[in-house]
């Protein structure tokens, strides 16, 4: 009895044993899964722009003898498509080094309302192109301590896809107000908007709304994901709110 007693407490103990080894390995698990997942991802959407550049490649080689003029459609549809590649190759580095704690924020004084209007004034251009307008409603002075590289980042990643998703004639208002201890941003514009469905997954890495838009305005699904990290390593929050066909409002909060 005492041997049969005995052999059952040791199968106990060995079968807990493996349900607790089994458990903990649980997030390893899904971590290495989600790494999976992003390199997969990865390699899809590199795929595409490396396709259309070797088609358009072999069509060039097909007629040596075409002054580059006959070929300027070919030609800047292979630099349209390098350049998004080299966002692309961009954005995965960053989120790459985020995944391994390789990338810290460099933290020093700054005026957040000056890093606020050298990005409007960045996009001013890609603005008046499309016919858009502006507005800003700045406080000032902000002073904070934060990453002036990263903030830029965040900023640019915003107003681009405001005025990306704005068709002419819109209106991108930028409002920036400094309470006691924290800003608040908000990047509202009169575009396309985001349909319900979306709207849960526009952080997600390589998420896009509209493939078609999207991809025809050089997007690559990583610019969100990528500020969502920004903000929330200043110890912030970001969160979009959208109407189809109306607009859409991005609301950023940072502590001061
Ligand atoms: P992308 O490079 O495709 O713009 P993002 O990560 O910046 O990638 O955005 C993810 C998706 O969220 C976009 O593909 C688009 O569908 C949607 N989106 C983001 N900002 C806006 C906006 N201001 N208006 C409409 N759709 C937006």
């Amino acid at each position: 009895i005492l041997l049969f007693g005995g052999s059952i407490g040791l199968f106990a103990a060995v079968a807990a044993g493996f349900y607790l080894a089994n458990r903990s390995l649980i997030p390893i698990r899904r971590s290495l899964e989600k790494q999976q997942q992003f390199v997969s991802d990865a390699s899809h959407e590199l795929r595409t722009p490396l396709a259309v550049i070797q088609a358009h490649t072999e069509l060039l080689l097909r007629h040596p003898d075409h002054t580059i003029e006959q070929d300027s459609k070919h030609i800047s549809n292979v630099l349209q498509e390098a350049r998004r590649m080299s966002k692309l190759v961009g954005g995965l580095l960053t989120l790459a080094r985020t995944d391994s704690n390789q990338l810290e924020l460099e933290r020093k004084p700054v005026q957040f309302d000056r890093i606020v209007q050298e990005s409007v004034n960045k996009m001013q251009m890609l603005a008046e192109v499309k016919d858009i307008i502006l507005h800003t409603e700045i406080d000032s002075p902000i002073p904070m301590e934060a990453d002036e590289e990263r903030l830029h980042q965040l900023l640019v990643t915003v107003l681009d896809n405001a005025v990306k998703y704005t068709p002419e004639g819109g209106v991108v208002r930028i409002i920036c107000n400094k309470l006691a201890h924290s800003v608040q941003l908000e990047v509202e514009d009169t575009g396309v908007g985001i349909a319900p469905d979306d709207l849960p997954h526009v952080f997600d890495r390589f998420y896009r709304g509209d493939k078609a838009r999207t991809r025809q305005e050089g997007g690559t699904g990583l610019g969100l994901a990528i500020a969502k990290w920004i903000v929330e390593r200043h110890g912030g929050r970001i969160r979009l709110e959208s109407k189809p066909l109306i607009g859409t409002r991005v609301y950023i909060s940072l502590p001061l």
